[in-house]
């Protein structure tokens, strides 16, 4: 029977630590790290991630601001906010909380965000599957790598497969673990034969965003899943891409949806703070 890997409980023990970094920085840098969040628009969805992350960055002591604009605001006037933020030496880490509204061309205003604020790990990201070095990684993948390693077991060597080729998450959490010398696998919609790929996998990341898609007879006995989909059961619940019922008794290690990689998210986008503020302070 597989074991639970707590995303919660991880992330709390997470921020404690990160809270006494804080205290430290404050003490030995005479500030502490700063985190701004741009919103543009009323999405109901993004609202809420907004304030999660508001409150995260405020529990562990950041000095942390949200940039409400209005769905009317223009492409010139959101890059004008950006250009003001990254001039500002008391700001560490910029985040503009997609999607932005039609009108807005998203990579231009990814591209406007200084490189080394860049606290959602797009710059970080290079193609060809390597990340630029002393550059942060996208929150969500960072996130299924820390949870990967909370299990104790090695990645180098093991195979691992990504279920989804998404930039935000399918590609960057591919890209890391290579980093950690794992052989990657990159599933999507076209790939034939899903169920005897997966069988062959170590450790499964399923980002696809359609519950079911692994299910447990595709699963190697033992190996770990991490699953980091967000979707509505046929029961009107929240679930993952992954069986959880199916899955759970053959796995070694599995994580919960919710209560898995999401909570674990926005923990590395208070990391990914933490990490740019030490690279303007030192
Ligand atoms: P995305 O960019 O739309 O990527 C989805 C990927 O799934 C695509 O590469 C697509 O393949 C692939 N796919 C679709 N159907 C498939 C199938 N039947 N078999 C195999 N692959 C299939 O989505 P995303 O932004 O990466 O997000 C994925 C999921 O993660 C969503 O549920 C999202 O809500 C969730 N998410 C969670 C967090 C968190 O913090 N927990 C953070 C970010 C995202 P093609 O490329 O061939 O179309």
């Amino acid at each position: 029977m597989g074991k639970i890997i707590d995303g919660k409980a991880i992330a709390a023990g997470l921020y404690e630590e990160m809270r006494e970094e804080v205290i430290q920085f404050e003490k030995q840098y005479g500030r502490r790290p700063g985190l701004t969040v741009i919103i543009v628009g009323e999405d109901p969805a993004s609202q809420i991630y907004v304030s999660h992350k508001e409150v995260a960055a405020k529990k562990i002591g950041l000095v942390s601001a949200v940039v409400r604009m209005p769905e009317s605001t223009t492409q010139e006037e959101l890059l004008a906010v950006i250009d003001r933020l990254n001039a500002d030496p008391t700001v560490d880490g910029i985040l503009v909380q997609l999607p932005v509204p039609k009108h807005i061309d998203k990579d231009a205003v990814i591209a406007a965000v200084a490189p080394d604020k860049d606290v959602d790990g797009f710059f970080g990201m290079k193609s060809g599957f390597t990340m630029k070095e002393g550059y942060v990684a996208p929150c969500t993948a960072r996130a299924c790598i820390h949870l990967i390693k909370t299990t104790g077991e090695t990645i180098e060597g093991k195979h691992a497969l990504v279920v989804g080729r998404g930039e935000l998450v399918g590609k960057p959490v591919a890209t890391l673990l290579l980093g950690e010398n794992a052989t990657v696998t990159i599933a999507h919609s076209r790939t034939r034969n899903l169920g005897e790929i997966a069988r062959t996998a170590d450790i499964i990341i399923a980002a696809v965003g359609r519950p079911m898609i692994i299910t447990g007879d595709m699963v190697k006995p033992g190996a770990i899943l991490i699953d980091v989909g967000i979707n509505r059961g046929a029961d009107g619940k929240v679930c993952g891409d992954i069986d959880y019922a199916s899955a759970k008794p053959v796995a070694g290690w599995i994580t919960p949806v919710p209560g898995g990689v999401g909570p674990m998210t926005i923990a590395m986008l208070i990391r990914n703070t933490l990490d740019c503020f030490l690279s303007h302070v030192q």
